[in-house]
């Protein structure tokens, strides 16, 4: 099967001006749907693989041919990555989580402020390109971590938020200004998304 671009739920311009309309469109219509195709391409080599599940797809990785191995890793994690990513962003009005989520980020983290600063962190000191990540591990506890690359998260545990941290996700707005990102990035999450997430993992 061809994996397809998921496509947003709200205009580009809707996270203005936190994440600006430019970097958006591009960020959408250039950046993931090049993981998309470029994810294609790399299963088209092997007709026989039938992966009608992203998920599965990646926390397989080391079972498909070797040579596509590398394809699958950087764009059907950089696929994976962008779905959360956009459906995870709504211009929120300094929200904040609400109900079970946030008792058990306060429960986890020992305060909202905590952990946004646990998150924030995670997401400056990323050195190069990657992702921050607030995921529910293994052990069913959340917890911030961060991946390189378009490295698949999923080994790591259910991520439940991703801030894509590669310069083409800020760059026009921002420059060398990743903590600026990073701290508007608080504007425009999703928390109702995150909690369902949550909530059903
Ligand atoms: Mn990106």
């Amino acid at each position: 099967m061809k994996y397809v671009l998921n496509p947003l739920n709200y205009p580009y311009n809707a996270l203005e001006p936190h994440i600006d309309e430019l970097t958006m469109t591009i960020h959408h219509t250039k950046h993931h749907q090049g993981y998309v195709n470029n994810l294609n391409a790399a299963l088209e080599k092997h007709p026989e693989l039938h992966y009608d599940n992203l998920e599965t797809l990646l926390l397989e990785i080391d079972k498909l041919p070797f040579d596509i191995q590398t394809a699958v890793k950087n764009n059907g994690g950089g696929t994976f990555n962008h779905n959360l990513f956009f459906d995870t962003l709504k211009l929120n009005e300094n929200g904040l989580p609400s109900g079970a989520l946030l008792s058990e980020i306060v429960l986890t983290f020992g305060s909202f402020e905590s952990f946004k600063d646990a998150f924030s962190n995670a997401a400056k000191t990323r050195f190069g390109s990657g992702w921050a990540w607030l995921i529910k591990n293994h052990k069913g506890a959340l917890e911030v971590v961060s991946t390189p690359n378009q490295d698949p998260v999923l080994n790591l545990g259910t991520p439940l938020l991703g801030l894509d941290v590669w310069e083409h996700a800020y760059y026009l707005k921002y420059q060398n200004r990743r903590p600026d990102y990073v701290e508007n990035f608080f504007h425009v999450i999703d928390w109702d998304k995150v909690s369902q997430r949550f909530l059903k993992k």
